[in-house]
């Protein structure tokens, strides 16, 4: 008795010193102190310690880099539509992608739109989800469910989901990133918890408000990934009735990339969906991720995106 209480202390000891010893290196290498689930924090460390991926170079290392490479260069544009952010698949054929952004970081945030979702599978459609690190982070066993089913596509919506900015310009409210360096966190410490998670580096990006200096969009390519906003707004932030998002979703040419969100389940962006749908598939539109297009920036810079 008194031999299996020993073992029994014992044990509990050792676990208290690898969860000291996991969380000092969390807090030591997480520049935000973000609260997380256990489950994903062998995962996050596993990219603060990791060369960034065909760089050979650390994340450290990288910010220092970009942080030299740009230091003379000022942004002078500020928007959705910035020099170098994909919006549509450039092709005459009519497919178009429906993409939806997953933000988190707020109770209504962090929501999870099932009915969505089931509907994309039980029709097949086939849809590229942005996923914020927040998002994944409250909704762990949802995230990797969805990134087993193949018709989905997963791509980095940011780490914290600030509007990129080499400067700390603002969107909606929202915050930007500072400098250079919180602009590769952004990017790249999503970009790493999605690879560890699921073995796919995502190729896409798009910010939180979909907003970028075009020097910022330039990080996100010196990444390895594109910027990918949209050319149609399908819901609006989640604030389009059923009726405007279905009208969206019609009024769409070939090629469109869409922009819905799925973490909004108690607004009208699913039953906008699907009504329009079987409309779409009546007129002879398909349905394609985003993996492999040639995407394509049909936009000019207008005044309203220069500072
Ligand atoms: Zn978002």
């Amino acid at each position: 008795m008194m031999r299996r209480n020993k073992l029994y202390l014992l044990n509990v000891c050792f676990l208290c010193v690898l969860n000291l010893i996991y969380s000092k290196n969390y807090v030591l290498k997480n520049p935000y102190n973000k609260t997380i689930t256990s489950e994903l924090i062998s995962a996050k460390n596993t990219i603060n310690f990791k060369e960034v991926y065909s760089t050979n170079l650390t994340i450290p290392q990288l910010k220092e880099n970009m942080t030299s490479n740009y230091k003379n260069e000022i942004p002078t544009q500020w928007g959705e539509k910035t020099t170098g952010v994909k919006t549509q698949i450039n092709t005459t054929d009519k497919i178009i992608a429906l993409t939806f952004d997953a933000c988190g970081g707020s109770a209504l945030s962090n929501g999870y739109d099932s009915e969505l979702i089931y509907f994309l599978r039980k029709e097949n459609i086939p849809a590229t989800l942005f996923i914020n690190s927040r998002w994944i982070d409250a909704n762990y066993n949802a995230f990797m469910a969805l990134t087993k089913i193949p018709q989905f596509e997963i791509e980095n919506h940011g780490y914290l989901h600030k509007p990129l900015s080499v400067n700390g310009k603002s969107a909606y409210g929202i915050i930007g990133t500072q400098n250079i360096g919180e602009v590769v966190d952004e990017i790249i410490l999503n970009e790493g918890q999605i690879e560890e998670l699921t073995g796919r580096k995502p190729k896409y990006f798009r910010s939180g408000t979909a907003y970028y200096d075009e020097l910022a969009v330039k990080i996100v390519n010196e990444i390895g990934e594109d910027a990918v906003n949209f050319n149609i707004l399908g819901d609006a932030g989640a604030t389009y009735t059923k009726k405007q998002v279905s009208t969206a979703c019609l009024s769409a040419p070939p090629g469109s990339i869409l922009i819905f969100h799925m973490n909004h389940p108690k607004k009208e962006t699913a039953e906008g969906i699907m009504a329009a749908i079987p409309k779409l598939k009546m007129m002879g539109y398909k349905f394609v991720t985003l993996d492999n297009k040639n995407l394509s920036s049909y936009f000019s810079i207008t005044k309203d995106y220069f500072y």
